[in-house]
């Protein structure tokens, strides 16, 4: 992570390394906050986020699961973001804004006691999985750990703790010898990376766990159905065992970090032929073409600022 001039911190631009907050706050002792993730690219046109109006709902979407009320609206949190791009005069980044229970408390349950905060962080930002991951794909294993799920925690919601959970998945794939893991849920069926959604391809048929798979509705698992419809293929959210995973022609995960990473084995099995199938190459580039302008943007995705 490249430092960057400012972070936003509750309305006001703060240096760097002075957006400091208390030892004792709650979102550190009891994983109490929420948050977003999201792109800047370079494009054709000058810089753009990616999705922004989406990112933003769902950053407050997360706050409500969490009964978190936030004092800025979801107009002013889509202002402070464009505001901080060009005040760190960043073109290619990642924004961060969070949103968590500060000091005033040592209950689980605080009531209204902690302050909640909230923050915006942006800086430079390169693939998450790697280049070489994007052009050759990636190797994964099943998960021994389950993907959290609405039984236990709303799924849904993007929190902070929930990533312990993610933690231990992506942890156990790399110390195991795998570039990233996947997760089933409580009723053994397919779910989700640990930081990304899944698709796999079987006959020319596009299919995906739903949203009760205990996945995260992901921006770039929208974006990457519809671009998959409009290249004419059939898309399916469907609920599937895990020896689909073994079974399939082709497997791509999505994530604003990941965005198009094909998927080119899982458990030491080859997907297909072990290279980046047709369809996901398509629906890569077809992502991709979004940015360099091959693609048009006809849903008012991009956000040039
Ligand atoms: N699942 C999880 C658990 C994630 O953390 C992410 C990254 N936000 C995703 C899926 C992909 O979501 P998106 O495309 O919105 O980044």
């Amino acid at each position: 992570m490249k430092e960057s001039k400012y972070i936003w911190f509750n309305g006001q631009l703060v240096p760097w390394n002075e957006a400091q907050v208390h030892v004792m706050s709650h979102a550190l002792h009891y994983g109490s906050s929420v948050f977003e993730g999201m792109r800047c690219y370079k494009t054709e046109s000058g810089r753009a986020l990616f999705r922004l109006e989406c990112h933003t709902r769902r950053l407050l979407n997360s706050a409500k699961l969490y009964r978190m009320p936030v004092k800025f609206t979801e107009s002013e949190l889509n202002a402070a973001q464009v505001d901080l791009i060009k005040q760190n005069d960043l073109i290619s980044a990642y924004i961060r804004p969070l949103i968590f229970r500060g000091t005033g408390s040592i209950a689980v349950d605080p009531g209204d006691a902690c302050k909640i905060e909230v923050i915006i962080a942006a800086f430079e930002f390169g693939a998450y999985l790697g280049k070489e991951g994007l052009e050759n794909g990636i190797d994964t294993c099943v998960s021994s750990w389950q993907r959290v799920g609405s039984a236990t925690n709303p799924a849904l919601s993007k929190a902070g703790g929930h990533y312990l959970n993610a933690y231990l998945v992506g942890e156990e794939a790399r110390r195991n010898g795998f570039d990233e893991g996947i997760s089933v849920n409580a009723r053994g069926l397919i779910s989700e990376g640990s930081a990304e959604n899944l698709f796999l391809i079987r006959d020319g048929i596009i299919y995906t766990p739903p949203l009760s798979a205990a996945i995260l509705g992901g921006i770039t698992r929208h974006s990457a159905m519809v671009l998959a419809e409009e290249l004419g293929y059939q898309v399916i959210e469907q609920d599937m065992p895990r020896e689909m995973l073994y079974l399939a022609d082709e497997i791509f995960f999505t994530g604003t970090a990941a965005e198009v990473t094909p998927v080119r084995s899982v458990d030491r099995l080859d997907v297909g032929n072990g290279k980046p199938g047709p369809i996901t190459r398509a629906i890569q580039d077809a992502f991709f073409g979004l940015f360099s302008g091959k693609t048009e943007d006809k849903w008012g995705w991009l956000t040039h600022v």
